[in-house]
């Protein structure tokens, strides 16, 4: 077997080994419930607070501002159906292009009797500050757009689309799922009022995330119980795993541009080897503008030829016999593969759109491991397509 090269990092990434050591204590001899009042349950309880205050100063918060949670789909899910159950009148603003968790929160709301816009995004899968502005004009209780997706990379503008919305007094959450610990995500600058994210995209352990909620801001809690979380997310903290968040939310800020730039020019290299392997099989599906996408994420789909369509189920599991782990965004539904929602959204044909890969590059990653990727890519295609047309 081929040695692995993994280009999946959107999915989730590897756990920092720094990030494990600063964890172990807190998984053996660091015990301690939090509530308890003894001094092993002071000992964990200060661990959790200073693990707010390092996850609050890396994004411009205070510590109150910040709600733990088991990830990201759980934050999504706070922020959109809390919110909405404590504001009455005015609808949910979201998009097309949304992950699955705000999108299923949100027909939570729906069937709750409100009223939900599902916008559209643009061809490049952002979504324009203009369309949000139309929407507001229906007026809204809560706006909820996501920072970078997570198919695609692309970026909405999402100062602009705060701006639009602060100046109608509705509030806007953003999925930061894919950019907390990617780019410089600052709660102020981007005028937000709540924001999204999870730690094992960034290096950190899985099941564990984060919501911030500007102060003043209520919520209904999803998860009621004990009063953790200030009342607003009951449970016993989970300790570790938000030593965890925070020592990886820190080592991003201080490697920030050193792991952009090498993401940068791995996805220079790829796609230059792209093009010199498969000019004018595949698209790019998104934006090409670096300046309106993430460094790490490239997604290509492949549009039929003479008709017929490429099976992006077997484009996948080929490359896996090959070694090469990507993604195509697609869901499963009931055993069979679905185009990817986002890809749809976009406007790509559902033909195309089901041969679509997604490549996201991570801190190992290597040209080397790029050019055998590509490699593995032309011969799969080329193979796929021959035999399609015997
Ligand atoms: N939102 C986005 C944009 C994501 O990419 C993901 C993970 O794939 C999630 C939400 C869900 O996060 P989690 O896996 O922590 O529940």
């Amino acid at each position: 077997m081929n040695q692995l090269v993994y280009l999946d990092h959107a999915a989730t990434t590897p756990l920092d080994t720094r990030v494990f050591d600063a964890m172990v204590p807190f998984l053996n001899e660091e015990y301690g419930n939090p509530s308890s009042v003894h001094r092993l349950g002071r000992k964990s309880r200060f661990a959790v607070e200073e693990a707010r205050e390092r996850i609050a100063a890396v994004i411009g918060a205070e510590p109150s501002e910040i709600i733990f949670t088991s990830g990201g789909t759980e934050a999504d899910n706070l922020a959109v159906r809390g919110y909405m159950e404590m504001h009455a009148g005015g609808r949910l603003i979201t998009s097309a292009a949304e992950h699955e968790a705000v999108l299923r929160a949100a027909d939570a709301v729906g069937e709750g009797g409100r009223q939900v816009d599902v916008l559209r995004p643009s061809e490049d899968g952002a979504v324009a500050a203009e369309s949000v502005e139309d929407a507001l004009e229906r007026g809204a209780a809560l706006v909820s757009i996501m920072h970078a997706n997570n198919e695609v990379g692309t970026i909405s503008p999402i100062e602009e689309i705060a701006e639009l919305c602060h100046d109608r007094n509705v509030a806007l959450h953003t999925d930061a799922v894919q950019t907390v610990g990617v780019l410089d995500v600052d709660v102020a600058k981007l005028g937000v009022d709540m924001l999204s994210a999870s730690a094992h995209k960034f290096y950190g352990p899985k099941g564990v995330g984060f919501l911030f909620v500007r102060g003043g801001i209520e919520l209904a809690p999803l998860i009621r119980g004990g009063s953790q979380e200030r009342k607003r997310r009951g449970g016993t903290e989970n300790v570790a795993g938000v030593v965890g968040m925070a020592t990886a939310l820190e080592l991003a800020l201080d490697e920030r541009s050193e792991r952009f730039q090498h993401a940068r020019e791995l996805k220079q290299h790829l796609l230059d080897a792209l093009s010199s392997a498969l000019e004018g099989e595949y698209r790019i599906s998104g934006s090409a503008d670096p300046q309106r996408a993430l460094p790490n994420i490239i997604n290509i789909h492949f549009p039929p030829v003479d008709g017929r369509p490429m099976d992006g189920e077997m484009l996948l599991l080929n490359l896996d016999m090959e070694g090469i782990l990507v993604s195509s965004g697609s869901a499963c539904t009931s055993g069979a593969v679905e185009p990817s929602h986002v890809l749809l959204a976009m406007g790509i044909a559902n033909s195309a759109a089901q041969a679509a890969v997604r490549i996201s590059t991570g801190l190992s990653t290597t040209e080397d491991a790029i050019d055998r990727a590509v490699e593995a890519l032309e011969r799969v295609v080329r193979r796929m397509r021959r035999q399609a047309a015997a």
